[in-house]
């Protein structure tokens, strides 16, 4: 079993070191990560300049290996040109903070395991529900028990099976690894918060962009409902955008 890991708070962040200490024995493990904290970078790619791959000394990131790009770079160039073999898993986190509902068009956490499913291999993104880092340990025993729960499936997937991409929310709680899970869908957020603005010492305007919006869908069954219910969500996703429902109304209105 080969497990390649990221992230999208950078390869320094306690949470992709606790991911990879509770991955031990799993797996042969290699970890590419941002250099940076890529928070908020959802799927980029950078493509306007070259990427730089640097090898990490030193506990507790020995033998990391970090990039001087995105999420999304660290997984495509780790799958086309850095790792010797694909790997059979690709693994994302422990994020600060939920990645619930609209989150996940946004989040570079999601978008690294993302780009492991877009390459035909299962992938998992692991975010804590709070910001802080509380209860780690418990949430990186809950992010093993979901990798052992899916391992036999992983290590006996015949080549050009589909691929499955699930992300997993885990409530900053010291008993989290005891939690029962539920699976889930996406609930919806509010619109963010407005943007605050503010002047700058040089007396210019700057803007920065204001927090999330709290949940709106958030009914049974959602994403946002099982973690406020004491739950590890988790929620298998997809990334087709098409409406597909509301094809047939556009074929009429537009005659296509
Ligand atoms: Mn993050």
């Amino acid at each position: 079993m080969r497990i390649l890991i990221a992230n999208d708070d950078g390869y320094l962040a306690p949470g992709i070191a606790a991911l990879v200490q509770a991955c031990q024995g799993l797996g042969e493990i290699d970890v590419i990560a941002p250099e940076q904290n890529a928070s908020g970078t959802s799927n980029s790619l950078t493509l306007n300049r070259p990427l730089s791959v640097h090898e990490a000394r030193g506990e507790p990131v020995n033998g990391f290996r970090f990039v001087t790009g995105t999420p999304s770079d660290s997984v495509h160039i780790a799958l086309t040109g850095l790792l010797p073999q694909r790997p059979d898993l690709v693994l994302s986190g422990i994020n600060q903070g939920a990645n619930m509902g609209d989150d996940t068009l946004y989040s570079g956490t999601v978008a690294a395991a993302m780009e492991g499913y877009l390459f035909g291999i299962p992938a998992i993104a692991f975010s804590q529900t709070e910001k802080g880092w509380a209860h780690l340990d418990a949430a990186a025993r809950t992010a093993r028990r979901v990798v052992e729960s899916v391992l036999a499936s992983v290590a006996q997937r015949a080549p050009g099976q589909p691929a499955w991409l699930l992300n997993v929310n885990i409530p900053n709680r010291p008993d989290a690894d005891q939690l029962p899970w539920a699976v889930t869908r996406l609930g919806r957020r509010h619109a963010s918060e407005p943007v605050i603005r503010q002047i700058s010492p040089r007396g210019e305007p700057v803007y920065w962009i204001g927090p999330a919006g709290d949940a709106r869908e958030a009914g049974e069954g959602t994403d946002f409902h099982a973690v406020a219910h004491g739950q590890v969500s988790i929620t298998p996703l997809q990334v087709d955008l098409t409406d597909h429902a509301a094809l047939p109304d556009w074929r009429t209105r537009l005659g296509g």
